[in-house]
């Protein structure tokens, strides 16, 4: 027996790939949501890309790119002894916004990168424990930039920040 009540709808191959195109299109606008205020992981679905001054992009769409800052979302933690409070910046992952040398460490180690497009200096960032489990995510975790990538920025627009006064937002306006 079937189940009651359902209707099997046949279709013709041109309705079939036309909604799963609308399928596509749709993850695609939901994960540019998630970029634009969260993070999306960076997987064989959506490349990380460079441009010719090694700058970090994420490709959503064949002609999509959005520049992006790149990390590592999630950070090990001994769950005894972790809260809130004890978060020190300065241990946390840094952002990345060129291919440095870390990040290119980071590619070819298979680490788990994240991207966001929302490049206010807050992050989505996990706290795990030893056996992976998520203790806390912070949506506003404030995060550092990577050294080498900063001393890209300033070699590159001729400035001179430092890494606690620099802010992501200045990527945008910037080269
Ligand atoms: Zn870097």
């Amino acid at each position: 027996m079937f189940g009651l009540g359902q209707v099997i709808k046949l279709t013709n191959f041109q309705t079939f790939i036309t909604e799963a195109e609308d399928f596509k299109n749709s993850t695609i606008s939901i994960d540019r949501l998630r970029l634009m205020i969260g993070s999306i992981k960076i997987d064989e679905k959506y490349n990380l890309v460079f441009d010719n001054y090694q700058q970090t992009f994420i490709q959503l769409h064949e002609k999509e790119f959005f520049r992006s800052a790149v990390y590592v979302e999630k950070q090990l933690v001994p769950s005894r002894y972790f809260s809130q409070e004890n978060i020190i910046i300065e241990n946390l992952n840094r952002y990345h916004i060129f291919r440095c040398q870390n990040l290119n460490n980071l590619i070819h180690k298979n680490i788990e990168l994240s991207a966001t497009a929302k490049l206010n200096g807050f992050f989505k960032y996990s706290f795990i424990n030893s056996s992976g489990r998520i203790i806390l995510t912070n949506y506003q975790q404030p995060l550092l930039i990577c050294k080498n990538c900063l001393l890209e920025f300033n070699r590159l627009n001729n400035t001179n920040f430092e890494i606690n006064n620099f802010n992501p937002s200045f990527i945008v306006s910037q080269i």
